[in-house]
């Protein structure tokens, strides 16, 4: 199954996505993720992307598509989050056969006040909030044991470039997919556990 989860940033795509990896063996694919790892590395590209991210700014097509196009190669199960992120970017996935575009819908006042208390570990595999969604032991991650950061692109200043980018460039894929009669809308405004219950049933009734 193919799944691509869509909302806005602080919707939850990434809390949604760990559990049906785990639930439904589904190759989890985070294009942030990606991103961030490429700027790891260092290289070139990986200092240019970095600069981009850290204005909230969207990333150039050619470079996220051809990262996507080679993790999905050959794989029949996944899920894509962060991904597409404009128009253009889900033309250029149209035939791979997405199955079913899940849209966290939040208000905006509330994933503003998420993404302020969210933390994510070293790794950048696990997600938090201070509030909502803490860690057993202050500041360090359940999963690994890593310290618990705050994502530079986190900051209130990025956070309103982000929300604007997300209203003019990913916003129309809500209607895109919708057209396409493959949109599913579940409201991204309870726990987390409510919310997953949610999605999950979705999955279920689409498989
Ligand atoms: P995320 O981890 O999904 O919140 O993504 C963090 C940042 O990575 C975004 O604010 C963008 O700068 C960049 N990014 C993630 N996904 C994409 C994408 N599909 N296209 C372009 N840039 C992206």
């Amino acid at each position: 199954m193919k799944i691509v989860l869509l909302g806005a940033p602080g919707s939850g795509k990434g809390t949604v996505a760990e559990k049906l990896e785990k639930d439904f063996n589904l190759k989890h694919l985070s294009a942030g993720e990606l991103l961030r790892e490429e700027i790891k590395k260092d290289t070139t590209i990986g200092r240019d992307i970095k600069e981009i991210i850290e204005k909230g700014n969207l990333v150039p097509n050619q470079f996220v598509v051809e990262i996507i196009k080679l993790e999905v190669k050959g794989k029949d199960n996944y899920i894509l989050d962060g991904f597409p992120r404009s128009l253009k970017q889900a033309e250029a996935i149209d035939d791979l056969g997405i199955d079913l575009v899940v849209y966290l819908e939040v208000p905006e006042e509330v994933v503003v006040e998420r993404l302020s208390g969210r933390r994510v570990c070293e790794t950048g595999e696990h997600g938090y909030h201070i509030k909502y969604v803490p860690p057993r032991k202050e500041g360090i991650c359940n999963q690994d044991g890593t310290k618990l950061i705050r994502r530079k692109d986190d900051n209130p200043e990025v956070v309103k470039e982000r929300f604007r980018v997300y209203y003019n460039t990913t916003a129309p894929l809500v209607k895109y997919y919708k057209e396409k009669g493959i949109l599913k809308t579940v409201d991204g405004t309870p726990n987390p556990e409510k919310v997953y219950e949610a999605v999950k049933k979705v999955v279920e009734e689409n498989k």
